[in-house]
């Protein structure tokens, strides 16, 4: 593509990024097709012959866009925000243009050592102890993984890296979380070669999160049993609830067993930059390793996964592998960033962070951050108010889990469950909004969560209203 061509086009969709972000709300939030209908509509063998990128632009908007959900839209209020922002938008057209790996701090001296400068910047606006360090991975779930074989290797004196998991072993690392966890961990645990069976879910409470004293119990009688405590994964805001384990008292019960910590905060971490919420992280010095996601919570386009850890050794000791090839005269000087995961490759995920904050300040994106949190206590005080709903879960920051249960019926679970999905799925087909379920303790609860960028009062109080109006007639 010559330079002229790419100037044209690169306008012409920079232009179409800042109309698509004024018009989003007239595009359906959740794509309105049927599985296979995009597929159908696209050739089945790639092109012979070069094609023009009008031909290419066109398609995306007349085939594409009508099979994408809007994650953009301020009406959002599925799973968990995957948010981004327009300084993060633009910092992605560099790095795509740079197309530069960081997989070693010679392959870009800058990408390395921004990483290192805004994790720092991250961990003082979460209030994080000085004593971590942070290194960008893609997502939590990778994140996790990372911080599971990190335990596994510090629980086998780093001798498993090399020897292999042995199946004769009758001293089996054992791994826990509560039954709420995300399911990245039951992913890490069977990948990182525990094996699903040697994971405990610990019962968690009313308040959906893990009870400590159920915790020391599951690791007593799994030491009774010969078998050695690997790694605890606690929850700050699980997934379906935003329940809140209590780090406190799990980090005691981890530091007498000396058992790894893990802090899974995928969402929920990004709610410590303000100094009102910071008791979330209340007994995190007992961590050895905590993930939050800039890319759910804090306007930075996915992905952007950001991993700290207590002892960077652990990792590097994990990791670390030195072929010939990758050897640099700077290596004892500087950090590797490829020593601190998984892949080799890494993208220059750091710029988009560096645009955000700076973008931002810390003022601008704790202003953001308190507002979605206050629109969520809104919600909830709604909900609260109208004896035509029940509140499902505590409300412990962005999320709201309810569901709808006239008073006048004694609906078995069954029945609820049916009224509320159709509920739900009718609220999506319109277009106009997104939510989407989980089950609390086996009852099933609709999630409404506030996080994404241009969410407003507004667009909460319509959710509301086309909630009321699309309630089963007899209400
Ligand atoms: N942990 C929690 C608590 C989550 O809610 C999620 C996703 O929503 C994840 C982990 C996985 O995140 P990722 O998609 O970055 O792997």
């Amino acid at each position: 593509m010559d330079k002229m061509t790419f100037r044209k086009h690169g306008h012409a969709i920079v232009d179409w990024i800042a109309d698509y972000m004024d018009h989003i709300e007239e595009y359906p939030v959740l794509a309105q097709v049927e599985p296979g209908e995009i597929g159908a509509r696209l050739p089945k063998t790639a092109p012979e012959e070069p094609e023009r990128m009008e031909a290419i632009f066109d398609d995306f908007k007349q085939i594409i866009l009508p099979g994408m959900t809007h994650w953009q839209h301020p009406s959002f209020f599925a799973y968990f925000p995957a948010n981004t922002s327009e300084p993060s938008i633009l910092a992605e057209f560099l790095t795509a243009a740079l197309g530069a790996q960081g997989m070693v701090w010679q392959t870009s001296p800058a990408a390395t050592e921004l990483e290192e400068i805004v994790m720092e910047w991250l961990r003082q606006m979460l209030g994080l102890p000085e004593i971590f360090t942070g290194v960008i991975q893609d997502t939590a779930s990778t994140s996790t993984l990372c911080a599971l074989l990190c335990a596994r290797e510090r629980a086998t004196n780093f001798s498993t890296n090399k020897q292999g998991l042995h199946k004769g072993s009758t001293r089996r690392l054992i791994v826990y979380t509560s039954e709420e966890a995300h399911s990245s961990v039951e992913k890490g645990v069977k990948i990182a070669g525990f094996g699903k069976d040697n994971l405990r879910l610990i019962p968690t409470g009313a308040d959906f999160a893990m009870i400590p004293q159920e915790l020391e119990k599951a690791i007593n009688a799994d030491m009774e049993s010969g078998h050695l405590p690997c790694c605890v994964v606690a929850a700050v805001g699980t997934t379906s609830s935003t329940a809140m384990d209590p780090l406190r008292s799990i980090g005691e019960i981890c530091d007498r067993h000396h058992i790894w910590l893990h802090v899974d905060a995928a969402m929920a971490g990004t709610a410590a930059i303000l100094p009102e919420m910071r008791h979330i992280l209340d007994g995190i010095e007992f961590a050895d390793s905590f993930v939050f996601n800039p890319h759910k919570w804090l306007f930075t386009n996915f992905d952007c996964s950001a991993y700290f850890c207590k002892d960077a050794k652990s990792l590097t000791s994990t990791f670390e592998i030195m072929p010939e090839y990758l050897k640099t005269d700077a290596d004892r000087r500087v950090k590797n960033f490829r020593d601190w995961g998984i892949p080799l490759g890494r993208r220059f995920r750091a710029l988009k962070l560096w645009f955000v904050i700076r973008h931002f300040g810390i003022m601008g994106l704790q202003k953001k951050v308190r507002a979605h949190i206050d629109l969520a206590k809104e919600f909830e005080s709604w909900v609260r108010k109208d004896p035509r709903f029940e509140l499902m879960a505590p409300v412990t920051i962005n999320l709201v889990c309810f569901r709808y249960h006239p008073s006048h019926g004694n609906f078995p679970e069954e029945e609820l469950e049916r009224i509320n999905k159709e509920l739900m799925d009718k609220l999506n087909r319109s277009g106009k909004m997104f939510i989407t379920h989980t089950k609390l303790k086996g009852k099933f609860v609709l999630r409404l969560c506030i996080g994404q960028t241009n969410t407003a009062r507004e667009h909460v109080q319509m959710a509301w209203d086309r909630l009321q109006a699309s309630l089963p007639q007899q209400s």
